[in-house]
């Protein structure tokens, strides 16, 4: 496609979008009118419509059955975390027994670990990238603590001062290099601050190789690049709801176990009823019995409220499918670099990217720098109706999400960048 910047050349690529109907779907902040430039689904997705009709008829369930609709309502509770298993599955690239919708992010990074960070003789230490999110690197040193082992064993990959990235090789050098040390691998799949996207794959086969148990924090891969988390031999995944899936403030997590680990006694795990053989965790026997699937990591009976939002997104990503989101994605970014580019050229002004130009070390997020007067430009496009996110010192995180966004949000940005240079430079 020959890109231009213009209005119409937007809106002609909007009107030939297969995948145009589902913004309507969605509830979008308002700026003087009409819908917003809404450009940080990586941060918080947007609202689906249904989120509310659902919630409304959880609340009518709950008035009409009380405790009988744990198994009266139209969607029983008793099995509610169920309704989420097949969409995940399909989102990840899992067997539906992998999957299972439960807790935030950080809780689950944490009961993973419990199971699949056993450190043990020389085979201690932990690999993940430099400037982790914070949560993660957090989780990580108190688990290294929790085994009476200090922070010299966690390995952090940095990247390179000048890109901000971190180069694949530089990945499976450092694996390789302390092969016999390494009890864990784990990364985030798609970079929060650049937006750069792993080959989890080779990530993964390197990490098998050296036997390491390898986990991917999938905060803000899930729902936004393909996965093929059982066919890539990953042994465990958690990530956000609420980020590109769309659940809602602090909605709900998933994870994924890989199958080889289900259905095995040893395997240590905080355990819970609701990780318990559903046929008998109401005799209620002293003995846990584990669910033979990712639903034996559960603790407790899904919190059905906290979920809602979450069923009403899926049901669009079921619709949609991460095939044509994937293909969306990637013409959505490629017009932003291509914008970017025409602001440069007509301001003057080295606007430039952090995020990987190709597309598979990429997924929607493009991380602008703007020199010097990148606050200024933020608090324009914030006044003017754009909704980005702003990260210390110089970046502007773009995320145009194929499920809401569409090409005139980006002439939009475009347009006002423009102006904003304009009057501040
Ligand atoms: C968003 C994000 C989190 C947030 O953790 P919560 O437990 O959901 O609050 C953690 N890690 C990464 C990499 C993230 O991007």
């Amino acid at each position: 496609m020959e890109y231009q910047f213009t209005k119409e050349f937007a809106l002609k690529a909007d009107e030939s979008d297969p995948l145009k109907e589902f913004r309507k779907e969605f509830v979008f902040p308002q700026f003087k009118g009409t819908n917003c430039v809404y450009f940080t689904g990586n941060s918080l997705g947007l609202q689906a419509k249904k989120a509310r009709q659902y919630a409304n008829e959880e609340f009518d369930d709950w008035g009409t059955f009380g405790v009988e609709g744990h198994v009266e309502s139209r969607r029983p509770w008793l099995h509610y975390h169920e309704f989420f298993t097949d969409s995940l599955a399909k989102i990840v690239g899992a067997k539906k027994t992998e999957v299972v919708a439960m807790n935030g992010l950080t809780t689950n990074l944490h009961l993973m670990m419990a199971s699949f960070y056993r450190p043990a003789g020389k085979r201690v230490k932990i690999v993940c990238e430099g400037k982790a999110f914070p949560s993660d690197q957090y989780a990580l040193r108190s688990q290294l603590r929790f085994h009476g082992l200090d922070a010299s064993n966690l390995i952090e990959i940095e990247p390179d001062p000048i890109t901000e990235l971190i180069s694949e090789d530089q990945v499976l050098e450092v694996l390789d290099t302390h092969a016999d040390e390494i009890a864990l691998v784990m990364l985030g799949g798609v970079n929060y601050y650049t937006g750069q996207l792993f080959n989890l794959e080779a990530i993964t086969r390197k990490g098998k190789e050296i036997g390491a148990m390898v986990g991917w924090d999938l905060a803000h891969a899930a729902g936004n690049v393909i996965l093929k988390l059982h066919d890539w031999d990953v042994d465990f995944a958690a990530w956000c709801g609420y980020k590109y899936l769309n659940s809602g403030p602090g909605g709900v997590s998933g994870v994924f176990v890989h199958e080889k680990h289900h259905d095995k006694p040893e395997i240590p795990r905080f355990e819970g009823w609701w990780g318990h053989d559903k046929r008998t965790r109401f005799v209620m026997p002293e003995d846990f019995v584990p669910i033979p699937t990712a639903e034996a990591w559960q603790l407790s009976n899904a919190p059905v409220f906290a979920m809602v939002p979450l069923l009403a997104s899926l049901e669009l990503f079921d619709k949609a499918g991460m095939e044509a989101l994937r293909a969306k994605s990637e013409r959505l970014t490629a017009y932003l670099d291509f914008v970017l580019a025409e602001v440069k050229a007509a301001t003057g002004v080295p606007v430039k990217s952090l995020t990987p130009t190709n597309p598979v070390q990429r997924g929607s997020q493009i991380s602008v720098v703007v020199p010097k007067v990148g606050r200024k430009v933020f608090d324009y496009l914030s006044k003017n109706g754009v909704m980005a996110d702003w990260r210390e010192p110089d970046v502007i995180r773009i995320a145009p999400v194929p499920m809401y966004n569409n090409f005139e949000d980006i002439f939009r940005f475009g347009e006002l960048m423009i102006q904003s240079l304009n009057e501040i430079k």
